[in-house]
Order: structure tokens, then C-alpha cells, then sequence
């Protein structure tokens, strides 16, 4: 018999598992889908673009305090439906927010301080690798 390579099952941990039942649980639900339609509504751009001048249509509604971690399900709800507590962002700083130099921002006094932060780092790269270009010239 040949043995077929299965990829092994990804192995979820209990924490990440009931955080996306929870997630399911909002996001399936008409009060969810309404709310966030009105939000992208009354906020269409992306707050991160703003802040960065740039003026991007969101496509996603963030928490800015995660319900996931709430276990009591009124609080899970009152987190999960506070208008306040949603911010407009648009695909690629949703993920950034999640995963990157934006992780970790629970406030929009965060948000802009990781935006003006991650704006200088990147002017700095821009000027070592201008720098770089011009030495690049001398032989
Ligand atoms: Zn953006
Ligand atoms: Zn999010």
C-alpha cells in the first residue's frame, strides 16, 4: 500500500479555537452585518490611510477592544455591538493592526502614535537607502 503524505491537521490550540467560534457567533448576525454596514457608511475611509494622508475606501470594520477574550457573553456583546469601540480600515492595515506594526493598538491615541512612529521609520529607510544610491555614484 502506498502511503499517501497527508498534510498533518492543523493543530489549533483551545484559545484560538473559541476565539473564532466567538467571532462566527458575532459576525453571522444580522445586528452585526447592519452595524457594520452603517459604520462603513458614516466612516467610509480608512483611518490608518488618513492619518497618512492618503484617502483609501475601508472594507473592514475592526474592534479596537477584541470581544474574543470576553467570556462573559454580555460583556462579549457589549464590546462586540459598541459603535464606538469600530474603527474603518481598509484590507491591508486590517492586516497590519492584526499582524504587524500596528499590532497591539487598542485606542486611536495608539493608532496614531504607531502611525507617526511607523511614518518616521520609514522616511529614515528612505533617506539611508538615498544615501546608499548617491555613494553608489562615487568610484
Ligand atoms: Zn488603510
Ligand atoms: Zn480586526
Amino acid at each position: 500500500m502506498p502511503t499517501i503524505n497527508k498534510k498533518p491537521k492543523r493543530q489549533y490550540t483551545n484559545k484560538s479555537q473559541e476565539a473564532y467560534r466567538k467571532r462566527r457567533k458575532i459576525y453571522n448576525t444580522k445586528r452585526w452585518q447592519r452595524m457594520r454596514d452603517a459604520k462603513l457608511m458614516e466612516q467610509p475611509l480608512c483611518i490608518v490611510c488618513q492619518l497618512e494622508g492618503k484617502t483609501v475606501l475601508a472594507s473592514q470594520i475592526h474592534h479596537l477592544r477584541t470581544f474574543t477574550q470576553e467570556d462573559d457573553e454580555n460583556k462579549m456583546n457589549a464590546l462586540a455591538y459598541d459603535s464606538n469601540n469600530l474603527i474603518p480600515l481598509c484590507y491591508h492595515h486590517h492586516y497590519c493592526i492584526h499582524h504587524s506594526w500596528l499590532k497591539g493598538a487598542t485606542t486611536l491615541e495608539e493608532i496614531e502614535q504607531y502611525t507617526k512612529a511607523h511614518l518616521e521609520e520609514e522616511e529614515k529607510e528612505k533617506d539611508t537607502s538615498k544615501k546608499q544610491l548617491n555613494n553608489s555614484y562615487i568610484f
